[in-house]
């Protein structure tokens, strides 16, 4: 398995997480923010962005499958496994590691404000704005990237790689 090259080194995930978090901090001025981490992809962010936090959080998760195996979109968003807890009159501030053509977070977006949060948020690690479908906001975006299939950081290609430091990419 060929190590896959760095695209975004960990110093660098951890000053922009960093930032994330003063910008979520000055954005909603509660005493609570709850998260809401999308698995798999995004439960590294999810766990060093919520360390970058100084305010009290709760931390959720949902599960939706949109990708097969392999590197293409099959356009489908289903939910794998819904949230432990209601979000009605809560901060919430959803956690993605990234939006490609933004079908998942559309869905997300979606379910979630049916469910009366106070606010809802969107955090993403990585933003592909080329490969967008569908019009959808991301309030806090970590890096905006070309068009390369990437991962580590959580990110995977069929379960692999999640572990990585980094944000690489498997294309020469
Ligand atoms: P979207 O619905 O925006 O097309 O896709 C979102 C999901 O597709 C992400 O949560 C992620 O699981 C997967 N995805 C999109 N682009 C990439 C990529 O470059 N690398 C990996 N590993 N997953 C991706």
């Amino acid at each position: 398995m060929s190590s896959p090259a760095v695209l975004i080194d960990q110093p660098t995930l951890a000053r922009r997480i960093a930032e994330l978090a003063t910008e979520i901090r000055a954005a909603i001025p509660a005493d609570d923010i709850h998260f809401v981490c999308v698995l798999k992809g995004a439960v590294l962010f999810t766990a060093d962005l919520v360390r970058a936090l100084d305010t009290r959080v709760t931390i959720d998760f949902i599960a939706v499958s949109s990708y097969g195996s392999g590197t293409a979109s099959s356009g489908e968003v289903r939910l794998v496994k819904d949230l432990d807890a209601g979000v009605e009159g809560r901060h919430v501030v959803i956690i993605e590691d990234i939006v490609d053509t933004g079908l998942t977070l559309h869905y997300l977006q979606d379910i979630l404000r049916r469910r009366g949060p106070a606010s809802l948020r969107t955090a993403c690690l990585l933003s592909k704005p080329s490969r967008r479908k569908i019009d959808v906001t991301v309030d806090f975006i970590g890096f905006t990237i070309d068009d390369h299939f990437v991962v580590g950081y959580g990110l995977d290609l069929d379960e692999k790689y999640r572990n990585l430091p980094y944000v690489g990419t498997l294309e020469s």
